[in-house]
């Protein structure tokens, strides 16, 4: 039995696009699983620390047979592969992956909060899933399309179409 999840993905150091676009492709050579959509790439603004660079975005559509806690430790790894490829000291992430969504799962652990506890506040998650899966709902906080009328004012627009 395998489940929908999304994940998503943010980078805004060593060339962000590059490493959007590379984990994109890992996504989708993850064990027991296929990456069934992608978004285009979206560029926004940072939000909290604005003294750094612009952010790329995208989300990504999975089909897993993996456990929730399974593919986040797969996305940790594939994320601090990608960080150790070009880290320094305290640097920021070079790539960010949020598991958004698995299936309609609610939970709150210490590892893991699903669906992603920001994600119905953010307009960069919420434009590119959208754009994949415009009818979906996020379990507790309703259809993603009312989150992000809530939240136009923040700054992110599609730049490179279904990367
Ligand atoms: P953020 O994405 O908010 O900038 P981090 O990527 O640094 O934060 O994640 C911090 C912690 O959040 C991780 O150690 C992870 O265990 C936890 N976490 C809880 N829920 C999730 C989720 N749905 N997806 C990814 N990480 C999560
Ligand atoms: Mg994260």
């Amino acid at each position: 039995m395998t489940v929908s999840a999304f994940v998503g993905l943010g980078a805004n150091l060593a060339d962000p696009q590059d490493q959007v676009l590379r984990a994109l492709d890992e996504l989708g050579r993850l064990p027991d699983t296929a990456l069934t959509s992608r978004s285009s790439l979206w560029h926004s603004a940072p939000i909290g620390y604005a003294d750094q660079p612009a952010f790329v975005n995208a989300v990504a559509r999975l089909e897993t047979g993996l456990s929730a806690d399974g593919l986040l430790d797969e996305l940790q790894a594939l994320e601090s592969r990608h960080g150790r490829e070009r880290s320094f000291k305290d640097a920021p992430r070079t790539l960010d992956l949020d598991l958004l969504l698995y299936g309609e799962e609610q939970r709150k652990t210490e590892r893991l909060t699903l669906p992603h506890p920001r994600m119905h506040e953010r307009a960069f998650v919420l434009k590119p899933l959208l754009e994949i899966a415009p009818d979906i709902t996020i379990p507790g906080r309703g259809p993603a399309v009312a989150c992000l009328a809530k939240h136009e004012d923040q700054p992110c627009e599609r730049f490179i179409f279904r990367g």
